[in-house]
């Protein structure tokens, strides 16, 4: 069971200090909090932490709920928000987030656009779920959203265990990830999970090590489905639909397969 611990959920207002280009549509966007403004909370080994981004909508206004949870009331604007994975917490008032260039959508337009004082909102997180620490191997299946997720594992898992990342996805969105003893990165090749399927199958992992996949929701049922067949048991599997084909901004909370 894993550990979770819940925080008190606060919408901050940011700004861009500084903009990284990781890959050609890899882009790493480092916020600075308002002054005042509570830290967004940083757990080791809640790798899967997230936060909603709040981005300015088409007039440029950016609109936050008036309390962090609650929907505005019918006739109030409503805040233009998505999922990201908070990659890392430098200090108490900055917060550093990847994002996947895919040409669609706002939060990727934004991210396209961003430069040094671009206003942004960040809510959350409410809670971490911290991740069992006690695995002799962590096997994660992904695309490249959640590549920040997987830079997390590497640098996070402890030392002596094995962290192997098998990444699918476009080749200009894949970024090097921080480098390990027992760590490794592998592109496969594919576009609908059948790579990462192939990646399992191949690596079969044993009872125990845990096998930790997030990406899109069609391709991650691939995996689960591939995963049950070889027998992975579900406390050794976790996986996570981060987006789909043709859906904008997809609830992650719902079952994968709806
Ligand atoms: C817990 C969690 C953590 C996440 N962490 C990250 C992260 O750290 N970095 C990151 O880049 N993404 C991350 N994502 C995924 C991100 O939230 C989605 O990709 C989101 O849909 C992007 O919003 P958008 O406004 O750009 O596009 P939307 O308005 O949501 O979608 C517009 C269109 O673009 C398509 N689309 C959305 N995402 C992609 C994509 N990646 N590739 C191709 N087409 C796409 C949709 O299918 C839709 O047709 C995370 C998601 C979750 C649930």
């Amino acid at each position: 069971m894993n550990q979770v611990i819940r925080h008190e959920l606060h919408a901050r207002v940011g700004a861009v200090a500084e903009v990284i280009d990781l890959a050609p549509r890899m882009r790493r966007v480092v916020i600075e909090l308002a002054a005042g403004s509570p830290p967004v909370p940083w757990v080791r080994l809640a790798v899967g932490d997230h936060v909603k981004l709040a981005f300015p909508d088409a007039s440029g206004r950016l609109n936050l709920p008036a309390q962090p949870g609650v929907r505005p009331a019918p006739g109030e604007p409503r805040p233009v928000l998505r999922d990201y994975t908070v990659r890392a917490v430098p200090d108490a008032a900055h917060a550093v987030f990847d994002f996947v260039l895919h040409g669609d959508g706002p939060a990727s337009t934004w991210a396209s656009n961003a430069t040094v004082g671009s206003p942004l909102g960040v809510l959350g997180p409410r809670g971490s779920r911290v991740m069992p620490g006690d695995r002799p191997r962590y096997l994660c299946l992904i695309d490249s959203t959640a590549l920040p997720a997987a830079a997390r594992w590497m640098e996070e898992a402890p030392a002596d265990a094995v962290v192997e990342v098998a990444v699918e996805g476009p080749a200009e969105t894949i970024a090097a990830l921080p480098t390990r003893a027992n760590g490794s990165l592998t592109r496969v090749e594919g576009t609908d999970g059948s790579g990462l399927v192939a990646y399992l199958t191949g690596h079969r992992p044993h009872p125990g090590d845990l096998v930790w996949a997030a990406g899109e929701t069609s391709s991650m049922i691939a995996v689960r489905r591939a995963a049950a067949a070889l027998g992975v048991s579900r406390e050794d599997l976790d996986v996570h639909g981060y987006w789909k084909q043709g859906v904008a901004n997809r609830d992650h909370h719902a079952p994968l397969e709806d």
